[in-house]
């Protein structure tokens, strides 16, 4: 089977943790390659945004990245990118009407729009996992959500018209059939983790033993809710709080961010107390997870959420707010404790518990790297993909129900 996937933005090359580079990079890049170890040829499409890039790269066994001549060759904030996603679907038609695909997935819906256009005159079959809505991103965000205002109406005609959707959610297929999507249109698979990596054996960031050491992992947007756990430090005089993303390292005293965290910290009284590292290596996270007593994970909202996961399968227990992904990947009392988002009272509630109860920690741990093992894996999220595929490309495009996809993990 040959599969074309399009990112516009997020490139599975792309170093992680700044603004627009987060999960939907590792979740492209993980998934070409698990499709490739069982036999797909996968070819990801994403923008070129660096004139350094050759056309083709291969990046493993089976997978080559397409980086497509669309606007400028520099970075541009993927909310600024719709006026080249028209050079975009032109530069992949082309290509489609020399080698066609057997099927086209999309990630984020101006993926969408330009796969649907270079395919859909070819009747190649369109899968799209939207990563983020623009509903939500309006609902939490307001009038800070720097999308650009048409983004609302053409995901809605976007949901309609694909062959398929991928959900990573049981939370996002409620958004989707409330935007008019086709509930038999839809199916769930979530995101994975990288088992190999992220274990809980190995070595551990060393930490103080007096104090209790709380990690956030991601990139520093406000609705990761970062500031929520800082103004729950009061309350929690043993912890310290480490913060894993954003800027290199080198930039971090001119971000943006940090200094409004910053400033927060230090009105709260707890600076002394709250440690940015800037964006961390990935190949360098598994450690520093292991060295933390609990991952704090607390979004305004979140459509899916790979942290917790990597944090489990380190066995960490998380405190996660109750939103998107995270309702499905974290278990409330089991794998850790789930709070309401915006709420730095109830954070300090939850963290409280387990500072004071080290064997709890040590359960939920334990039973968090057990269900990252079960559920997880690169390896099942690209069978489920690949069954689902299969079918649509045996239908042809705008006739695959969902009746036997799974239809929630
Ligand atoms: N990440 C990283 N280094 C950093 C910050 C983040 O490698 O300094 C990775 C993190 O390990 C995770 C991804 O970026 O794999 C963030 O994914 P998630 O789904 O949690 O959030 P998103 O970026 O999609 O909002």
């Amino acid at each position: 089977m040959n599969v074309s996937m399009v990112s516009e933005h997020a490139s599975p090359l792309a170093a992680l943790g700044g603004v627009d580079a987060g999960g939907q990079n590792v979740h492209v890049a993980a998934l070409a390659t698990a499709l490739a170890r069982r036999g797909v040829e996968v070819t990801v499409h994403t923008r070129r945004d660096d004139p350094e890039l050759p056309r083709h790269v291969r990046h493993g066994a089976g997978v080559r990245i397409d980086h497509v001549p669309a606007g400028p060759a520099c970075y541009v904030p993927k909310d600024e990118l719709l006026p080249y996603m028209d050079g975009f679907a032109a530069d992949l038609h082309r290509q489609w009407q020399c080698q066609r695909p057997d099927v086209v997935h999309a990630h984020f819906w101006m993926s969408g729009l330009a796969a649907l256009r270079a395919a859909r005159p070819l009747g190649v079959p369109v899968v799209l996992t939207m990563h983020a809505l623009g509903v939500v991103k309006r609902r939490h965000q307001g009038r800070k959500d720097t999308s650009p205002p048409a983004r609302i109406a053409l995901e809605r005609r976007l949901v309609a018209d694909v062959d398929h959707l991928v959900a990573t959610c049981t939370d996002e297929v409620f958004e989707l059939i409330r935007m008019g999507a086709p509930r038999q249109r839809i199916s769930v698979v979530p995101c994975g983790v990288d088992l190999s990596l992220f274990t809980t054996h190995g070595p551990a960031a060393a930490r103080s033993a007096d104090r209790v050491r709380l990690l956030s992992v991601g990139r520093l947007v406000e609705r990761k809710g970062v500031g929520n756990v800082i103004s729950s430090l009061p309350h929690l005089p043993r912890a310290e709080l480490v913060v894993a993303g954003g800027p290199a390292p080198a930039g971090i005293d001119r971000d943006a961010e940090v200094g409004r965290l910053r400033r927060l910290a230090t009105e709260l009284g707890v600076a002394d107390r709250v440690r940015f590292l800037g964006r961390v290596d990935h190949a360098e996270l598994p450690a520093l997870y292991r060295g933390a007593d609990v991952v704090t994970c607390v979004p305004w909202y979140e459509p899916f959420g790979i942290v917790p996961l990597e944090a489990m399968a380190c066995g960490v227990p998380v405190v996660a707010s109750a939103v998107g992904g995270l309702v499905d990947t974290v278990v409330d009392g089991m794998t850790g404790l789930h709070v309401p988002p915006r709420s730095p009272e109830r954070i300090a509630e939850a963290l409280a518990e387990l500072i004071d109860d080290p064997a709890w920690r040590r359960e939920l741990g334990a039973q968090g790297a057990l269900r990252a093992r079960c559920l997880f894996s690169w390896d099942r999220v690209a069978a489920l993909t690949l069954s689902g595929y299969e079918r649509l490309a045996a239908c042809g495009p705008g006739r695959l129900g969902a009746p036997d996809l799974p239809a929630r993990v």
